[in-house]
């Protein structure tokens, strides 16, 4: 990187770089602190049906509230965390968290029966041999049955997985737990993975609904990726739905489930409690899908 800043621009390169690491250093400090003090939430947002726009289930998302800063974006600490060897740390502190709530959810029939939390992961974490007793254990600790958990993870964890990786996400979809690609499209040079890996669905990316019901390529790319994933037993939620015409679209295509503002941004457990409330009742995932495709 520093070669193709080009000569005569290193001396501002150097201060530029010194800065961030400075910025990363710090940081880093802080959100070691952060684990230990317990700075960090979890906030919710719904995965709706896009027919009737009742929650399946929700997204846990990891906030960080910094004492002095305010919020910072999990895009901007969570790759902070995989380099500093943290993710371990915050991945389990979130999963307890998020399973926690849904076990009191559940009691308190706040949400149905089939109501799953999805839980992002990093690659880091699936190659722990022990994560699936892990797991396992939580939700026995906190009553949650295995179909109401979903893990998403990038598609860079099948291309670059090892054999313990792979291991582990047998051994997690053995448990009942649902295995999710997150982003999907942005990443992969080849689908093989989708067959070779216990995977049960695919998060479409938000870069593929933007244009959705007004550009016609992206209809078409995103009917494509439905026809594959729905041909190969795969459950699909589209990602940053917004607008009624992005719904209409993906509802057309034979999208079941979908994820954005327009149905709600990711809150606090007790926001998320008291505006879906009775709304999350049971419906299945995946309806006939011939039915929807008429
Ligand atoms: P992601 O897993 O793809 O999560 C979806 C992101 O899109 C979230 O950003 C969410 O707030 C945002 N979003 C939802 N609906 C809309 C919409 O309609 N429009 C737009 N523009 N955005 C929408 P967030 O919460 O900032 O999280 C960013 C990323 O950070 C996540 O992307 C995920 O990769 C990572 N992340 C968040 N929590 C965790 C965690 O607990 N563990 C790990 N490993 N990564 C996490
Ligand atoms: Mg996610
Ligand atoms: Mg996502
Ligand atoms: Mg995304």
């Amino acid at each position: 990187r520093a070669k193709s800043e080009g000569p005569g621009r290193s001396s501002i390169f150097d201060t530029s770089m010194h800065d961030q690491v400075r910025e990363r250093i710090e940081l880093e400090v802080a959100l070691r602190q952060a684990l230990a003090e317990d700075q960090l939430r979890v906030h919710y947002q719904p995965l709706v049906r896009l027919e009737t726009g009742v929650p399946v289930g929700a997204e846990a998302l990891v906030r960080w509230e910094h004492p002095e800063r305010g919020a910072i974006p999990p895009m901007t600490f969570i790759p902070i965390a995989e380099d500093a060897g943290l993710i371990g740390s915050i991945g389990t502190w979130v999963r307890q968290e998020a399973l926690r709530q849904l076990g009191v959810w559940r009691s308190e029939g706040v949400v149905g029966e089939d109501f799953y939390l999805s839980i992002n992961v990093s690659p880091r974490q699936l190659s722990e041999p022990e994560l699936p007793l892990i797991v396992s254990g939580e939700m026995l600790r906190y009553g949650v049955p295995a179909h109401c958990v979903a893990l998403e993870m990038t598609e860079s964890v099948m291309v670059d997985g090892s054999s313990v990786t792979a291991r582990v996400l047998f051994e997690l979809r053995e448990l009942g737990v649902k295995l999710l690609i997150d982003d999907f499209g942005t990443g992969f040079s080849a689908l093989g993975y989708l067959r070779r890996f216990p995977v049960t669905g695919v998060k479409i990316d938000r870069s593929f609904v933007i244009g959705l019901g007004a550009n016609v390529e992206d209809d078409e790319i995103v009917r494509a990726v439905v026809a594959m994933s729905h041909a190969l037993g795969l459950s699909v939620i589209a990602e940053g739905v917004e607008t009624p015409l992005q719904r209409e679209a993906l509802y057309a295509i034979g999208v079941v489930n979908g994820q954005g503002w327009l149905w709600g941004a990711a809150v606090p457990a007790a926001e998320f409690a008291e505006r879906w409330h009775h709304a999350a009742v049971a419906t299945p995932e995946m309806p006939a899908m011939a039915a929807l495709y008429g």
